[in-house]
């Protein structure tokens, strides 16, 4: 039996437990044994252990509940399981997790506890981290939620009050959202609207070819319908002309193939332009009739100039002459601008050799302007099919602008050599050169850079139609240039044959 109990005693001893016995029949329910982990547990030596209540674990930490839970089932001699704060010999705090349990004699009375400890400090401070780690986290969530929450409703805000209309599409160009400005414009409702496929609203209105295959190609390539114009009869508000752009949208990754389509109604501006344009027809017109009579009046005069008139007065008579022949121009210009746009532009179409038609345009320019040194380089020998005077008002116009817009330089240079079965001109200038943002707008009408407008004169018109006509007669008309540097303008020409 002796030997049995030492046994059991090194047992105890070399587990990694704390235990302890305590003795419920004497008074304060004293510890009469605890095992070697106990003592590496608490950092109490044995001595310092036998005989005290195992209260003093839990030095001044007197206040946790979990104390007066272990009192009352010791007192009704229960089983308990806790965690509870103790503190070791040297102050540090450990989180005890205990078990204690009652032992019984042969009459039911409880004559022991048995309290088996361990030290859960580590696993304590893993819980705490873990639900530190899980409530920043969640935290985060609610941030992030709120944001996004935020920036919907900043987005949607945007999307209501911009004035033009918009909608959201899915991939089955189904109405997902359609904002107000829309559903005003076109006099429906949201109910009307969305849920239903676009190209079956109302009457089936948008049910446009080309619009359909437009927007069949957004989400597989990614490419935008920009400016898209849609001229319709709409039921409840009459003939309108609408400028359509469409765009593929990505909103973090949440969800892609959505289109969003922005409607601009335009029919007013096109109302606007087109009276522009009506009244830049008329008034050149109504300005070319007289304008003839004169040209022919001064004429006559010059004529009829007598034989003894003094020199200043035939020299007024030719100025009058030059100014009448550059209003003439003007009114000229003008006239083709809005013949262009009515695509009323004649084409007065003979073969011609464009070498001389080159040479003959740069000899009259020579003349006219005596300080710039215009050299002509290169030849073709090829006879081109078209308006030999149109072409010549081209050359005329780069050859003008290069001349106008380099103040400080006094040579142009102009180049003509064949590119497989095409002439090219080119009109190169030493002059101020055109910035990249204009150099995409210069051909468009009525356009002059910002900086040029008050020191040259001019309406902004050449360079639209020189390149119309290039375009009329199959060619194309492009510049390249660097601020500051000079600029140079080239066109094509399909050849017809060679002469
Ligand atoms: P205009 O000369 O009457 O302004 P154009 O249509 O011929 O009209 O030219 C349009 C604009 O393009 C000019 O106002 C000028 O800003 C720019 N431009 C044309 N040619 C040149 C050039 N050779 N060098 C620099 N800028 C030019």
């Amino acid at each position: 039996m002796n030997n049995n109990i030492e046994l059991y005693i090194q047992a105890l001893d070399s587990a990694n437990c704390g235990i302890i016995i305590t003795d419920n029949t004497q008074p304060d329910n004293p510890i009469v044994y605890c095992n070697r982990a106990f003592e590496t547990i608490t950092g109490y030596s044995h001595d310092e252990i036998i005989g005290h209540n195992c209260r003093f674990l839990q030095g001044q930490d007197r206040s946790q509940p979990e104390r007066s839970y272990i009192k009352k089932c010791i007192s009704e001699g229960r089983d308990c399981k806790i965690e509870i704060r103790n503190y070791k010999k040297n102050g540090n705090l450990f989180w005890n997790e205990l078990y204690v349990s009652p032992v019984k004699n042969s009459e039911g009375v409880v004559t022991h506890f048995i309290g088996v400890q361990n030290d859960i400090t580590e696993r304590k401070k893993a819980e705490h981290e873990l639900r530190e780690e899980k409530s920043s986290v969640e935290r985060k969530i609610q941030e992030r939620t709120k944001e996004l929450v935020d920036s919907e409703a900043f987005l949607s805000s945007i999307v209501q009050t911009v004035r033009e209309s918009l909608l959201v599409l899915d991939a089955d160009y189904k109405v997902l959202s359609a904002n107000t400005h829309f559903l005003n414009s076109f006099k429906v409702t949201t109910e009307d609207t969305v849920g239903k496929v676009l190209f079956e609203l109302g009457n089936h209105q948008w049910d446009i070819e080309t619009l359909r295959e437009l927007l069949m190609k957004i989400l597989p390539t990614n490419n935008p319908v920009i400016d898209y114009e849609v001229e319709h009869d709409f039921p409840h508000i009459g003939k309108k002309v609408m400028l359509l752009n469409a765009y593929r949208i990505e909103f973090e990754g949440q969800y892609k193939d959505r289109i969003l389509i922005a409607i601009e109604d335009i029919t007013e501006k096109k109302e606007l332009d087109r009276r522009k344009d009506d009244f830049l027809s008329i008034a050149s017109h109504e300005l070319k009739t007289p304008l003839t009579t004169i040209k022919g009046l001064v004429q006559l005069l010059q004529r009829m100039i007598p034989k003894d008139s003094p020199e200043r007065f035939n020299e007024t008579l030719d100025k009058v002459s030059v100014y009448v022949d550059r209003l003439n121009v003007l009114i000229s210009d003008l006239l083709d601008t809005s013949k262009i746009q009515s695509g009323n532009i004649e084409l007065h179409v003979d073969p011609f050799e464009i070498d001389k038609t080159i040479r003959d345009t740069v000899e009259n320019l020579s003349v006219s302007a005596p300080n710039h040194k215009i050299s002509l380089s290169g030849s073709t020998n090829a006879v081109i099919l078209g308006d030999e005077l149109q072409i010549s008002q081209v050359i005329n116009n780069l050859i003008s602008n290069a001349i106008k817009y380099s103040p400080g330089s006094d040579k142009v240079d102009v180049y003509i050599n064949r590119v497989g079965s095409f002439v090219k001109v080119s009109v190169t200038d030493y002059g101020m050169g055109i910035s990249s943002q204009d150099k995409a707008k210069i051909f468009d009408r009525f356009f002059r850079a910002r900086d040029i407008q008050k020191k040259f004169p001019g309406l902004g018109i050449g360079l639209y139609i020189s390149h119309e006509i290039i375009a009329n007669h199959n060619g194309t008309l492009w510049v390249e240039s660097e601020v500051g540097e000079g600029s140079t303008f080239s066109f094509t020409l399909p050849i017809m044959k060679n002469h």
